[in-house]
């Protein structure tokens, strides 16, 4: 029997009706032309598909078609959003903020930029994850070109006000960047009302294909971006490259779907998640780390007194879940997001982030939190 997914915040499957899809845009009889190619039919129609996927994009953030630039995912995203302000900026400043607990997407473009003389911000959240607007309007400098503070945590599951910081930094002129690479088709997102100039997304979060992403890049007030690949002028001189055709019509279909039953979705989630929460967390020694409420439904991050973290995991074959995040469970370092909500390094050790999505069935919930149950009593012997 294959182990019981339980890591969709790592990533998701691709839901079978955008495999369709995709699967039609690879070969002859398909939709496979280069969308760059303006002199036949096929061309045309791999345009028109990759625009179809535009402003299926778009819709699911309330967006602008033109406003969305094409990425290999949210890394390639926050490395445009984060190097392009800041090269494109620099003239006016050269400080950012941001918080220690982003994913390494956007804690490592900006040591990067640090090496090259720009100064860096990094807010500490509270021991529930969160990034108070208050903090970032202390941290406000004349010199300051770029907030950027993710929507959804991917370890937590915690979720900020991007909203209160998207207004603070409007009303300061100050441009801001949202990694929303967990929380887009998962809660509703409107970059309008969440008064952000820049926001990534990954397609593999959503149930769309791996390879595939997108940054949102305001019109209105324009942002200034410097594009950091070059070669042909793509995506409004953005982000040059061959447009993937299957990716991107998997990605928009996933968007459409995504836009379609998020609500009902997320309360089916929701209701699967707390049926596993109200087993485990009956274990005294289990805490759930994050916020109580302010929190996405589909992740669940839990710490285990007294139980050894790489035991727990051996001992949970039929279970597939990651301690931490996925970049570092490769590490013996505990989860630097865990350390900076005040988690201590033995209890971090200790714990394991369930994400739970679109396939996840109640019988399977029961499942794995029988499983845990069973896992923690006996290493407690
Ligand atoms: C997964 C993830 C990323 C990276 O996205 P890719 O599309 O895999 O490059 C960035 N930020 C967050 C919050 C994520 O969860």
């Amino acid at each position: 029997m294959e182990p019981v997914y339980l890591d969709y915040a790592a990533t998701t499957p691709v839901d079978p009706r955008v495999a369709e899809r995709m699967a039609g845009c690879l070969t002859l009889d398909g939709i496979f032309g280069n969308p760059a190619s303006r002199s036949h039919i096929y061309g045309w129609r791999a345009e028109e598909a990759v625009e179809a996927a535009r402003r299926e994009v778009a819709d699911l953030i309330n967006a602008d078609p033109r406003e969305i630039v094409w990425t290999s995912g949210a890394t390639e995203a926050n490395n445009l959003a984060l190097k392009g302000v800041a090269e494109a900026a620099e003239a006016r400043g050269r400080h950012i903020i941001t918080s220690c607990i982003e994913h390494k997407a956007v804690l490592d473009p900006c040591h990067y930029l640090m090496q090259r003389g720009w100064e860096v911000t990094w807010l500490q959240p509270d021991s529930s994850g969160l990034i108070h607007p208050e903090q970032v309007a202390a941290a406000l400098r004349p010199d300051t070109v770029l907030v950027s503070v993710m929507h959804a945590n991917n370890e937590l599951g915690t979720v900020n006000n991007v909203a209160a910081i998207g207004a603070l930094c409007r009303a300061r002129e100050v441009l801001f960047h949202v990694d929303a690479a967990q929380s887009v088709g998962k809660l509703p997102v409107d970059v309008g009302a969440l008064q952000v100039d820049l926001l990534s997304i990954s397609a593999h979060k959503l149930y769309g294909p791996k390879g595939a992403g997108a940054l949102y890049v305001r019109r209105r007030p324009p942002v200034a971006l410097a594009p950091q690949i070059h070669g042909g002028g793509h995506e409004r001189g953005m982000r040059s490259g061959t447009l993937a055709t299957h990716q991107l019509v998997g990605f928009g279909q996933a968007c459409a779907l995504a836009n379609l039953e998020l609500a009902e979705e997320a309360e089916r989630i929701l209701r699967i998640r707390n049926i596993f929460l109200e087993e485990v967390l009956a274990d005294p020694g289990a805490q759930l780390n994050g916020h109580p409420s302010q929190r996405l439904p589909g992740i669940a991050n839990i710490s285990f007194a007294g139980v050894d973290g790489e035991a727990l995991l051996l001992s949970l074959r039929d279970v597939a879940v990651s301690t931490g995040s996925a970049c570092t469970s490769a590490s013996l370092e505990p989860s630097y997001v865990l350390k900076a909500i005040g988690v201590s390094d033995e209890l971090a050790h200790a714990s394991i982030r369930f994400s739970f999505g679109r396939f996840t069935t109640e019988e399977q919930a029961r499942f794995a939190a029988a499983r845990v149950q069973a896992a923690v009593a006996a290493l407690r012997g």
